[in-house]
This record gives structure tokens, C-alpha cells and sequence, in this order.
């Protein structure tokens, strides 16, 4: 096997196919198929511009000291580090199978280059300050490889416009070696080199020069293949940033597309072979946003779709790709009472979409069982302690909160400010707890302590509460037997009204009787003997009304009764007083019997 003493060093972003043509030239080679020999080690071979095979074969023949491996040939003069982050990890591993191999015709295959409808530029392009530099610094212009790439009009380093030469970029079978970047500037005059200078409105030149770049860091990228499916999650986020997708991923077509008119002008698209997007929602915008399983697309729609989302390439393969709605964790635990507030001891963060597409975090404390959440995205890292609302507050809390509580000493404004949460929230989780008949004394001597709220008490607390009342009326009873129901209820109010409230018949059992006073019996009435002293009573008022308004003014039955403080009964009995009725028919000049009664009938 010869050794190619005089193959020159492979220099800075150098094609390999140029690095080639320069040694034929050193060499003046007129057969080209043994300087294909000399240096492939085969005599009938393509080697591409791009994605050259055989490289294996190449290194060998490399003199030993400081000759790179095919690897780095890949790497550093070799267009594969462009693709390398569209497709699969297996796709690349392949590729660069087949470039250190001889499978020469598939490695194009491999990079998705078949599927691609971009345009790959025909011919070599070079850089009128690049050419001037390299001579400087190595005494020979020579042909960049990322100059040659779709989409490239402007040199990324020195952002002029790139000039076209005439050579080919594709050769054919046995053509092997393209002329020299050298000798192709040479045979050309400024004049010349001026009129094939790609020219683009000044408009397009922010677009063109963001392309390039991002191009240029592509190739400077080392295995860098986070695999198809990394893409969707980063554009989602990119595209729900800019307002044109929900959080949830539903992207804004008309929108988007709007927006991808109004920033790329519609020749500049077609002029880099990406034409704008049509109507439909199948065009190339889409496809590469969405979902991709085994290939990103071409690179070119990527860098046109990451420079209208502002987002560089390198910072493009940096954003995470598990959608990330808050910072990452680990968050912190805001329970005021586990022990360790504001730790980062959080892993657990659940979203959802509360009204389909702003994202809400709840984040769980698997050591006290505190969960908060709030709402996304997460504007910056100050948010990791911000929290909206309670979830779950977790058995440390409520143990804390069951201690306070029934710990009559402690103010209820107080418990609050501990757990940190309203005087309302206390009360209502004390109650959810079934505490709430804690804070309230039960005993004797306090007649005045605070019973529960009006009206139906929870089950819970009728529960606990009402046998411990009545305990307190019973010993209440016991100390004072007999004390009445009003004596009692000065020493257990409490327990009277709770009882009345809860179980009134057991109340009623268990109420010392009213004491009522000794009623004399009743002697039937001598209304004979009733008549006669009404009679004379009547009669008497009667007489000394006369002597005071005269015998002319007839008296009404009313005036004679009332002054004897038994008008009613005389008036209800007439009719067994004859005596009686027939004074007051003596001044009143009529007989009033009751209703129904005969007159002058009396009973026997
Ligand atoms: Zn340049
Ligand atoms: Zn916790």
C-alpha cells in the first residue's frame, strides 16, 4: 500500500474532496484513476462532496505521525455533522458505517437525502474574504464545506455574498477529483467572479446571514442526535411562547401561517427552495412540527423555522423536551408546620389543563402530605415558591391543627397565623375534621362559654358532644336534687339548651317535675247565698250612683257591675242569680239574662 507522503494536511472546514484536488494539483496527476488508486486504494469510485465514502481506506494511507482517524474526517470535512441532529441515532450510526466503509451509494440515503426536496446548490461556491484569508494563512485558497450547503448565500464568517463558481458539486463515476478552489479563483478575472456573485435584496440579508450561522454551529456539533421526536415538544413550547399554539400543543394554523408570510418574503423562500406554505395544513411547516418518528426533514426547514421563531440552533437543541411548564424540580414544600418549609424536598409535579390549555402544577410532599399548585408557565425561577392555592394539606398539618385546637388557651388567631391560613379556614377544616365541638367548655361553672352555632350540628359532633352534655345535667341533678329546671339551668345552661336542641325527650325524662303550690279543694259554689250578697252589693252601687247623678239618668248594666270587680262573672251567672238580675232590672229598667236562658228562670 503507498503512502501519500505528500497529501497536505486536511485544513479548517475543508472538504475532504478539496484537500484532494489540492494534492492533485501538487502532484500534476494526469491519470486520474491512479490518483484515485494512490489515494482510495480503488480505481473506479465516486467520492462525494459532501458525504464521502472509503474513508478508512484514505486514513491508511495517511503517513502514521498525526494522520486523523476516518471519525475525525467525518467530523471536520465532511458535511454529516449538518444532518446528524434531523435523524435517528441508528440513521447516523449507519451513515458513518457506510462513510468509513465503501458503501458509498447509500450514505445519502441514510441522511434522508433522497426524501428531500430541497435544492442542493449544483455548483461550488466560495467566499471572496475567506479565499483572501486562507491564502494568508495557508498560502492556498480552498473550498469550505459550509459554503456548499442548501440555503447558503452569505459566508457565515464574513457575511458577504458568496460567489458560484463553475465547478461541479456532484461528479460523476470516475470523476473523482474537482478542481482546486485555487486554481478555480485563478482562472477567473474579479470582473468575472463580480457577475456570479449570488445577489439577494438587502431585505433578505438578517435572514440569509441567521441561516448561515446556524449552519456554521450545525457543523461544529459532535454526535449531536437528540432523534426526531425531540423537535415537536421544543417547537410546541416555541410556538405557545409566541401566542400561535395553546399550552396544550393545538397550534394556530391560519396564524401561523399568517405570521410566516408577513416575516419571510415569498421569493426569498422560493429562492433557498423552501417555497412558502400553501392553504392546506399538510405543507412542510407542518410536517416538520409535527410528531416525527423516523426523520426531523430537511435541515434547511428547520434553521428557516427556528430563526422566524427567534430562536437560535443552539439554543433550539438546549430547550427541554419534556415540555417543561414550571422550573425544575426539586420544588420546595410550603407547609408552614412540616418541619422543613421552603426545603427542596418536592419531586412530584402533576399538570393539567384547567381550561384546556393554561397548565396548572400541583406539587405533592411525599414526607408531610402537603400539595399546593399554581398556575404555568413558570415566568422565572422566583416562581418555584409561589404557590395559589391548597390542595391537600396532609396529616402533619392537620395533626398540628387537632393539637392547637383543643387547646382552649390558644386563640383561634393564632392557630391561623401558625398554619398560615385564614381564621375561616381553620374553623372549616376543624370542622371537616369533626374537631369543631373542641374549643367549646363543657362542664360546670360554665354557664357562659360559647355553644355551636344555631341549628343542626353535624352528625359527628352530636355525637361526641351530646353524651358529654348530658353527663353535666346529670351531675348537675345529682349535686341538687332538688333544685327546679331554672335553679339547674343557672349552673348548666349549656348542657339544658344543647340537650333541648339535640334530644328533647330525653331532656324532658330527665327534668325534675315543676313544682306546683298545694291547690286547696274546691267546695261546690252556694250560688242562693252568692245571689244575696250580690244582690245587696249591686244594689248598694246602684243606690250611691243615684244619689251622685240623680234619678233621672238612667244607669247601664256595666256601671252597677263594674265597681264590684266581678262584672263578669255576674254577667256570665245572671241566670242563676235571680236576686241580682232582677236589682240591676230595677235600675236599668231591662232584664238581661244569658243568651238562650228563659227570663226569670233560675235553677233549682
Ligand atoms: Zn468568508
Ligand atoms: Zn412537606
Amino acid at each position: 500500500m503507498t503512502t501519500n507522503w505528500l497529501f497536505p494536511n486536511l485544513l479548517p472546514e475543508e472538504l475532504l474532496i478539496s484537500a484532494c484536488a489540492r494534492f492533485a494539483d501538487r502532484l500534476a496527476y494526469r491519470n486520474l484513476l491512479g490518483l484515485n488508486e494512490d489515494v482510495f486504494g480503488q480505481r473506479i469510485i465516486a467520492i462525494s462532496s459532501d458525504l464521502p465514502a472509503y474513508l478508512e481506506d484514505f486514513v491508511a494511507r495517511l503517513p502514521g505521525s498525526g494522520r486523523p482517524t476516518a471519525d475525525i474526517v467525518i467530523d471536520e470535512h465532511t458535511q454529516l455533522p449538518y444532518y446528524s441532529p434531523f435523524i435517528l441515532p441508528n440513521q447516523l450510526a449507519a451513515a458513518r458505517q457506510a462513510m468509513r466503509g465503501t458503501q458509498a451509494g447509500i450514505v445519502h440515503a441514510h441522511v434522508g437525502m433522497f426524501a428531500s426536496d430541497v435544492f442542493i446548490p449544483p455548483t461550488l461556491r466560495l467566499c471572496a474574504k475567506c479565499v483572501a484569508a486562507d491564502r494568508d494563512a495557508f498560502e492556498e485558497a480552498y473550498w469550505h464545506r459550509s459554503h456548499q450547503l442548501p440555503g447558503m448565500v452569505v459566508c457565515p464568517q464574513h457575511a458577504i455574498p458568496l460567489w458560484e463558481t463553475n465547478v461541479a458539486t456532484r461528479m460523476g463515476k470516475g470523476r473523482t477529483f474537482c478542481r482546486s478552489a485555487e486554481s478555480a479563483w485563478r482562472a477567473t478575472t474579479s470582473a468575472e467572479r463580480e457577475g456570479k456573485t449570488l445577489q439577494a435584496p438587502r431585505t433578505w440579508h438578517p435572514h440569509l446571514l441567521a441561516i448561515a450561522r446556524n449552519v456554521a454551529w450545525l457543523l461544529e456539533q459532535r454526535d449531536l442526535c437528540p432523534g426526531p421526536e425531540s423537535f415537536q415538544p421544543r417547537y410546541q413550547a416555541l410556538l405557545s411562547k409566541c401566542g400561535l399554539a395553546s399550552h396544550r400543543g393545538d397550534v394556530d394554523w391560519p396564524a401561523f401561517r399568517r405570521a410566516l408570510h408577513g416575516y419571510y418574503p415569498e421569493e426569498l423562500l422560493t429562492y433557498i427552495g423552501c417555497p412558502m406554505p400553501n392553504e392546506s395544513d399538510h405543507h412542510w411547516v407542518a410536517k416538520i412540527v409535527r410528531k416525527a418518528r423516523h426523520s426531523a426533514g430537511p435541515p434547511l426547514r428547520h434553521l428557516l423555522l427556528m430563526h422566524f421563531l427567534d430562536c437560535p440552533a443552539q439554543e433550539f437543541f438546549t430547550l427541554p423536551t419534556d415540555r417543561h411548564f414550571f422550573v425544575p424540580g426539586p420544588w420546595p414544600c410550603l407547609n408552614p408546620v412540616g418541619g422543613h418549609y421552603r426545603e427542596l424536598r418536592v419531586t412530584r409535579c402533576a399538570v393539567d389543563f384547567t381550561d384546556g390549555s393554561t397548565p396548572r402544577g400541583t406539587f405533592m410532599c411525599d414526607d408531610c402530605g402537603y400539595a399546593y399548585y399554581r398556575h404555568g408557565p413558570d415566568r422565572d425561577e422566583n416562581a418555584r415558591y409561589e404557590m395559589f392555592r391548597v390542595r391537600a394539606y396532609g396529616p402533619v398539618w392537620e395533626e398540628k391543627l387537632r393539637a392547637m385546637w383543643q387547646n382552649p388557651t390558644i386563640q383561634l388567631q393564632e392557630i391561623a397565623l401558625v398554619l398560615g391560613v385564614e381564621n375561616q379556614t381553620v374553623k372549616r377544616r376543624a370542622q371537616h375534621l369533626g374537631l369543631a365541638a373542641a374549643r367549646y367548655r363543657i362542664g360546670l361553672g360554665h354557664p357562659v362559654a360559647p355553644l355551636p352555632e344555631r341549628g343542626r350540628a353535624p352528625y359527628d359532633e352530636i355525637h361526641e358532644l351530646l353524651p358529654r352534655y348530658k353527663a353535666v345535667w346529670l351531675e348537675a341533678r345529682a349535686k341538687h336534687p332538688d333544685w327546679t329546671v331554672v335553679q339547674l339551668r343557672e349552673i348548666a345552661e349549656n348542657a339544658y339548651i344543647y340537650t333541648h336542641r339535640h334530644d328533647l325527650a330525653w331532656l324532658k325524662a330527665n327534668t325534675p317535675a315543676p313544682k306546683r303550690r298545694p291547690t286547696p279543694p274546691t267546695l261546690p259554689i252556694d250560688w242562693v247565698a252568692r245571689d244575696i250578697e250580690l244582690a245587696q252589693l249591686v244594689d248598694s252601687i246602684a243606690q250611691s250612683l243615684v244619689s251622685k247623678h240623680g234619678a233621672a239618668k238612667r244607669l247601664s248594666r256595666n256601671a252597677i257591675c263594674s265597681p264590684t270587680k266581678r262584672a263578669s262573672m255576674i254577667v256570665i251567672n245572671l241566670w242563676r242569680l235571680p236576686l241580682t238580675r232582677a236589682t240591676l232590672a230595677r235600675y236599668t229598667g231591662t232584664e238581661h239574662t244569658r243568651p238562650g236562658e228563659p227570663p226569670g228562670e233560675a235553677p233549682a
